[in-house]
């Protein structure tokens, strides 16, 4: 690198070292972060389009440090897969998430379902399937209201266990969901080969629409194709009233996105519920 002359090394250097840095920085205090409590789940409302009602939440995980102040999943979740300290913290997601699942239903009389996402690396997590059916059962509540969300990139690897444990997963009676659909590989054999329940619409496909005639194309597509296959679909991201207008046509069933609300912590879920 020094042969590119003093000032382009310095350049590259500085940049990368403070990538460096901050990548060892969050690795170094995701050690401790379930120790210390700072972790904590968030929950998103998703709503039927036709009837505009809530009918259940998707869990997304925050996390607040001393020294790092507030680092977002898409930073964090890359290096907890990296490190296996998904597993750990997957665990405790699972578990906060099934405890206000039962609040909702047996104390606030709220039907709802929830969403849960699964990194590939849990996947790789012998004693996965054992875990959720133990946390069901402590929770107590019924596996048809939780749903799991996983990506293409679980099912690409092809591999054996991760086919046999997906099919155990819905016949346990959970809700598999493919989430950020048209992003990855989005192979239509997959949505067959195994028993999905939801699709996902990515944001990015949401975001495009009524503006762009080809994201509005393709969203009907997906929607049909996914329809025919039995499927439900949520649509992502979505921010305005004409978005949601649109998909009310093209008859996608759920959606999910600023536009009805952000992720709000239990405490302001519950507010949510009562106004
Ligand atoms: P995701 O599963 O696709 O979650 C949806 C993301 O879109 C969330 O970002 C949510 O806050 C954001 N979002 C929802 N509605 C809107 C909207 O209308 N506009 C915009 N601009 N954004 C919207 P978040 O919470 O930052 O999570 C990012 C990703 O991190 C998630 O994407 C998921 O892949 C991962 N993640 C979050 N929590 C967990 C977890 O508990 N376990 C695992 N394995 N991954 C998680
Ligand atoms: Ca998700
Ligand atoms: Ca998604
Ligand atoms: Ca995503």
């Amino acid at each position: 690198a020094k042969r590119l002359g003093r000032n382009t090394y310095s350049f590259f250097s500085k940049e990368m070292n403070a990538k460096m840095l901050r990548r060892f920085k969050i690795e170094e205090q995701m050690h401790g972060a379930l120790e210390r409590n700072e972790l904590e789940l968030y929950y998103q409302p998703q709503f039927d389009v036709k009837s505009q009602k809530i009918i259940g939440v998707e869990a997304l995980l925050r996390w607040h440090n001393i020294e790092l102040g507030n680092v977002t999943p898409d930073e964090f979740i890359p290096i907890a897969e990296h490190t296996g300290l998904i597993i750990p913290i997957g665990r405790f997601v699972l578990q906060q998430a099934l405890s206000f699942l039962y609040e909702l239903q047996h104390i606030h009389h709220k039907k709802l379902t929830m969403a849960v996402n699964l990194s590939p690396r849990q996947f790789r997590d012998a004693e996965l399937l054992s875990f959720i059916k133990k946390s069901l059962s402590i929770a107590g509540v019924s596996a048809e209201y939780l749903e799991l969300e996983i990506t293409e990139g679980v099912l690409m690897s092809g591999q054996s266990h991760i086919h046999d444990a997906l099919i155990e997963i819905s016949n346990m009676g959970i809700k598999l969901s493919m989430d950020d659909f048209g992003t990855g590989y989005s192979s239509l054999s997959y949505l067959r080969q195994y028993a999905f329940d939801v699709l996902k619409i990515d944001r990015s496909f949401i975001n495009g629409i009524p503006a762009s005639k080809e994201d509005c194309e393709l969203v009907n597509t997906i929607i049909a194709m996914a329809h025919s296959l039995g499927l439900m679909v949520v649509a992502e991201g979505v921010e305005t009233a004409e978005q949601l207008s649109l998909l009310d046509k093209l008859n996608c069933n759920l959606v999910q996105g600023y536009y009805f609300s952000k992720p709000l912590p239990a405490k302001g879920l519950l507010s949510f519920l009562v106004d």
